[in-house]
């Protein structure tokens, strides 16, 4: 007789209509109080447990709920909320906890009558390799740790109330001071931190709390040799409170770290079966008989279909050697896919039939325990026929695979990734055709998106707005940003990019082997959302996107406007990929498409032509050893795009969010002309690396922070300016700002510019 368990890791948190986005948003600007916002986030957490149970999960996972952020729940729950805060007696958790999230400015937000001195938020970053960003903690020597929050334990009482059997996730104590900042010896903060741990887990057993999970994905990276020895000693005293740990890693393969987390004095062991599939097996032989071993073979980090057969085959063998006693799961949590599919009418019918979101992946691991359990059941074999059939669609699908992208792809030679010359050719014969003087001024691509904007483009998507008024309003809009850029005296202008909702999106839309879903926002940080676009199918450019606007927008000046797309990387980064080919073809396919775009952009006159690659770094996997497979692709689609360009068309790309050192002769081999980064926030401590290494092409280091409504001064930017001198040849550098102005108002983006350019006029002088 089989013996099968079904639990989530975790499940998304800002329910099936964004409730908590919203609650969130009217709660911040003083709409509703703690007790309301309290209300709809029980009562989501009400609903997604009941969601697990109706599924027939064996547990809810209680501890995954956040209100903004699972990292910064844990902060409040040890008691570690950074001194810098310098939180008075007269505020309340909630306010703590969304200061620390949002920051707080000197004036007296919390109504407490005594004045605060201003402190910014905690950084935020991305959580692993996915688009989610967590808050960091922040460590000093003097950190200390205790149960300081009531908020899991009485998650937990609601649970238990509502009837469920509850299983809590709690963030492991190694990764949680991995993920944190400011010393470089956080293990030393382990033997405060573990007795609080203990705690927590004693009061957890206390109340009847069958498993805790707890959750350690650094297992999957490549650690310091200190870090994984912390794993024994730690788990070893964790164990000691009597209560079943779960102990749970995902997105990526375990590999060194294997049968360290097979020994490790735990109850059970979850592993990732979609991302380390190949070492199931080995799990399965290496973890003692006793244990408890949780499968995540549901894909928690994509939302295809599963492919029950395949994972039946999958599971079989790994049944054999646990003697039949499994629980199943998904990969990962589910915070990273959308609720459910129930509200995406707008998908045809087959498409539809191809995914699987939070909802419909509970009912695969049912499925799933069913087919392994009574295999004979009538019912069971009907619903495993109807996943056999629109997995075959799938695969068979004319839809999916197009026989022209296959034989481009397959032409595709080396040639097609170099430019026509050097770039010491190319510069010399973009600067005869350009002009520009030294130091040239430009900016990323998009200028204020207006509530004007905003409500065109909604009322287009109602129907309200035919597309000849639309487009008539969108020329309008890029007629007032090249006006402005005119009077702002810009060297090289931008259209504004007001007629795109989103980088991603707007291309994606007019791209075949992409669709949209209506409803499926995915939780970035707080009550921010994205909706990723699926690619579902084989990439083509059925006819040219940006070209009309581009041309419409240098009609209007003299000087130089440069057409702008979103690079290969940076759409694959940011949408759901396809899981039937390997990620570098998708790439290339997309830098196809968009190749042709460049080459329809210079035919149409556009002497420059910018390709973002914002998400290029962020699509480094997280093993080490696997970043130059990656980064060799990644450079060739980038390389494709822009191959096609002529030598004295000028090519810019622009990255922003990271670090870039530890990639640096990959950045330049992508062989842009121009690349603009960002590093007004480092103060051009970034550009150092960029010294160092002697970077061949041109680079405009930002020069203004357009995160903040802050406008910097002339002689701010020119300090600036005067520092990234020091590390780069004059000749070498651009004024611009850090990223795209979309955020920002036109009043202080005027003044910005004005100063930027003023900036870059008195270096013309002195140089
Ligand atoms: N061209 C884009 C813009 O200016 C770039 C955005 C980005 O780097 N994230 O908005
Ligand atoms: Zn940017």
């Amino acid at each position: 007789m089989k013996n099968i368990s079904l639990h989530i890791p975790g499940f998304p948190r800002i329910g099936a209509q964004r409730e908590l986005k919203f609650a969130l948003e009217a709660h911040w600007c003083g709409e509703t109080d703690p007790v309301q916002l309290a209300a709809t986030a029980a009562t989501l957490r009400a609903r997604h447990w009941a969601a697990q149970r109706d599924a027939g999960l064996d547990f809810v996972t209680v501890g995954d709920f956040a209100l903004y952020d699972g990292v910064a729940n844990h902060i409040q729950l040890l008691g570690c909320e950074p001194a810098r805060f310098a939180f008075g007696a007269s505020e309340t958790p909630l306010q703590r906890y969304f200061i620390m999230a949002r920051g707080r400015s000197g004036r007296d937000e919390c109504g407490c009558g005594s004045a605060h001195s201003a402190s910014p938020a905690l950084e935020m970053t991305k959580w692993f390799d996915t688009n989610y960003h967590y808050l960091v903690p922040e460590f000093t020597d003097a950190t200390e740790f205790t149960v300081a929050s009531e908020r899991l334990f009485d998650e937990v009482a609601e649970a238990q109330a509502l009837g469920h059997a509850v299983k809590v996730a709690l963030i492991g104590p190694l990764t949680f001071l991995w993920l944190g900042k400011g010393m470089d010896h956080k293990l030393a903060l382990l033997e405060r931190l573990l007795p609080v741990y203990g705690a927590i887990l004693a009061r957890l057993k206390a109340m009847g709390v069958a498993w805790v999970q707890v959750d350690e994905p650094i297992l999957g990276l490549d650690l310091p040799a200190a870090w994984r020895n912390a794993f024994e000693p730690t788990y070893w005293q964790l164990n000691q409170a009597g209560t079943p740990l779960l102990l749970a890693t995902y997105f990526s393969p375990l590999e060194e770290n294997l049968s360290l987390a097979c020994r490790l004095p735990v109850a059970g062991l979850h592993v990732d079966g979609v991302r380390a599939a190949h070492e199931l097996i080995n799990v399965a032989d290496w973890l003692p008989a006793h244990k408890v071993l949780s499968v995540g073979i549901v894909d928690g980090r994509n939302i295809w279909r599963t492919d029950l057969d395949s994972a039946l085959s999958q599971l079989a063998p790994v049944l054999d050697k646990r003697a039949g006693a499994l629980w199943l799961s998904t990969s990962c949590s589910l915070l990273h896919v959308p609720y459910s599919l129930a509200p995406e009418s707008g998908l045809d019918s087959e498409l539809n039939n191809w995914l699987a979101f939070a909802l419909e992946k509970l009912d695969e691991l049912a499925l799933l325990r069913a087919a392994l359990v009574t295999p004979e059941d009538a019912a069971v074999q009907a619903a495993l026929a109807s996943f056999r059939q629109a997995i075959a669609g799938r695969r068979a699908s004319k839809r999916v695979h197009n026989a022209a992208v296959a034989a481009r792809l397959a032409a595709l030679t080396d040639e097609a990734a170099n430019r026509p010359a050097p770039f010491a050719e190319r510069r010399v014969l973009q600067q005869i055709r350009l002009n520009l003087p030294a130091f040239p001024t430009t900016t990323i691509g998009s200028f204020p998106q207006t509530p004007q904007i905003r409500a065109a483009r909604a009322a287009r998507r109602r129907r309200e707005l035919d597309e000849v008024a639309y487009a008539k309003a969108m020329r309008a809009e890029i007629a007032h940003a090249i006006g402005q850029q005119e009077l702002l005296g810009l060297d090289v202008l931008v259209h504004g990019e007001a007629e795109r909702n989103d980088m991603v999106e707007y291309f994606g839309e007019q791209l075949d082997g992409f669709a949209f879903t209506a409803n499926g926002w995915v939780q970035s940080y707080g009550s921010r959302c994205v909706k990723p676009p699926v690619i579902w199918g084989d990439v083509s450019r059925p006819a040219p996107m940006t070209v009309d606007w581009a041309v419409y927008a240098q009609g209007l000046t003299e000087r130089p406007v440069k057409g702008m797309l979103t690079g290969p990387i940076t759409i694959l980064q940011w949408s759901f990929v396809r899981d039937d080919q390997p990620r570098a073809d998708t790439a290339m396919q997309i830098a196809l498409a968009m190749r042709d775009e460049v080459a329809d952009l210079e035919a149409a006159g556009i002497a420059i032509v910018q390709i973002d690659e914002p998400a290029l770094r962020e699509g480094l996997p997280l093993r080490r050893a696997r970043h130059a497979p990656y980064l060799d692709w990644a450079v060739r689609a980038f390389r494709v795009t822009a191959g096609v360009a002529g030598a004295a068309t000028q090519i810019h790309t622009h990255m922003c969010y990271a670090e870039f050192n530890d990639i640096l002769p990959q950045i330049a081999a992508l062989d842009a002309d121009v690349i603009t980064i960002e590093t007004s926030r480092s103060a051009m401590a970034l550009l150092e690396g960029f010294g160092d290494f002697q970077y061949p092409n041109d680079i405009g280091p930002g020069v203004y922070d357009i995160h903040s409504p802050r406008v910097p001064d002339r002689r701010e930017m020119v300090a600036l300016l005067k520092k990234a001198q020091a590390v780069i040849p004059a000749r070498q550098l651009w004024v611009n700002p850090d990223c795209g102005l979309k955020t920002r108002g036109w009043e202080e983006t005027a003044t910005a510019l004005r100063n930027m350019v003023a900036a870059a006029r008195e270096l013309r002088q002195e140089a």
